[in-house]
């Protein structure tokens, strides 16, 4: 129920200015998004790489409706991308894509091209791009685009959301030699007829993918904080004897960094999903969705102002 309320504000203008301006913002935006800036993003991947860690880079922003803006946001991974290659962070360091941000909204063959041309500088730079998943009203289009991408740029990853009932199938479709594939919960409100509903069944359908995933030829990605789900992947890891160079596990920067650094130190490729930039709001609302307890955060913020 609150998770249903926190999802519909976050697509909420108002709400959204409401949030923005309050005094207490600033520290709970501090806690998951690494900066506003190109050079904070830079910052905070030489600091995870330093502890051993991987990173993919997200600058935030989604569901453009201007080609400008769209073609803005292009411009800045192909920024980010020179400037992490000068910095000798690539490979470690990757980029995670939102088509939406690219222009898919309006205008599919914009996002098409943003995308691959974000997709060779990659290339170039000796690193890879993976497509997030949005809403279910964009996965057919999504995985589209990432079947063309792949042609040219076969290490261009997907993400699939185990929530979606569909997702078992996609598992099977996408298992295959070389395919990255990151595997996540979902995190967006999705009606029954297409998506799961309860914690329970979301966690059954996420085995089931993570299986699929694990037994097949490709490489997992395995995008969780969830202390169960983490200790099945590890268990599936020894079973098919998936060395770290494999799969891999994916938590979001500033979630249980000390079980990121277990991992870490245990062996396992572990790689941090660092957002930047300045339009954070959908993105916070949607941690803020999948850990109610994170208002209290919210909450403790605004008292310590007081
Ligand atoms: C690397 C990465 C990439 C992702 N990409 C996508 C994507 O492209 N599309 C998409 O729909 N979703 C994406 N997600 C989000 C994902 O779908 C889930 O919404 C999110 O990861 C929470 O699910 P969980 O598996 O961690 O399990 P949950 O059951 O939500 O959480 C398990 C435990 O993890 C901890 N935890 C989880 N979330 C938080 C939080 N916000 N704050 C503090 N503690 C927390 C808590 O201890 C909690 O009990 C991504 C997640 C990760 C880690």
């Amino acid at each position: 129920m609150l998770r249903s309320v926190i999802l519909a504000a976050a697509r909420s203008s108002q709400v959204e200015r409401l949030v923005a301006t309050a005094p207490f913002t600033r520290d709970v935006v501090r806690r998951f998004v690494a900066g506003a800036r190109t050079d904070d993003a830079l910052r905070a991947t030489r600091a995870l790489v330093d502890d051993g860690l991987a990173v993919t880079l997200d600058f935030l922003g989604e569901d453009t409706v201007t080609a400008e803006h769209a073609n803005a946001t292009r411009d800045e991974y192909l920024k980010l991308l020179g400037v992490l290659s000068e910095a000798g962070l690539t490979p470690p360091a990757e980029v995670s894509v939102k088509l939406s941000a690219l222009g898919q909204m309006f205008d599919e063959q914009l996002a098409y091209d943003n995308a691959r041309a974000i997709c060779a500088a990659a290339d170039e730079a000796g690193t890879t791009v993976t497509l997030d998943m949005e809403d279910h009203t964009t996965t057919d289009s999504t995985l589209d685009i990432l079947a063309k991408l792949r042609k040219d740029y076969p290490s261009t990853g997907a993400v699939l959301q185990a929530y979606l009932r569909r997702t078992e199938s996609d598992c099977r479709e996408l298992a295959t030699a070389g395919s990255r594939v990151r595997l996540c919960k979902g995190a967006y409100r999705e009606p029954e007829s297409v998506a799961y509903q309860s914690a329970r069944e979301v966690d059954k359908s996420y085995v089931r993918c993570l299986n699929i995933l694990m037994s097949g030829e490709g490489h997992p990605m395995l995008a969780t904080h969830d202390p169960r789900l983490i200790a099945i992947g590890e268990d599936r890891a020894r079973w098919f004897d998936r060395g770290p160079d494999r799969f891999e596990f994916q938590m979001l920067y500033g979630i249980r960094p000390e079980e990121q650094a277990r991992l870490v130190s245990d062996g396992y490729t572990v790689r941090t999903y660092v957002p930047y930039g300045d339009q954070w709001y959908g993105y916070l609302m949607r941690r803020l969705a999948e850990r109610p307890a994170n208002l209290a955060f919210f909450g403790r913020a605004l008292l310590s102002k007081k």
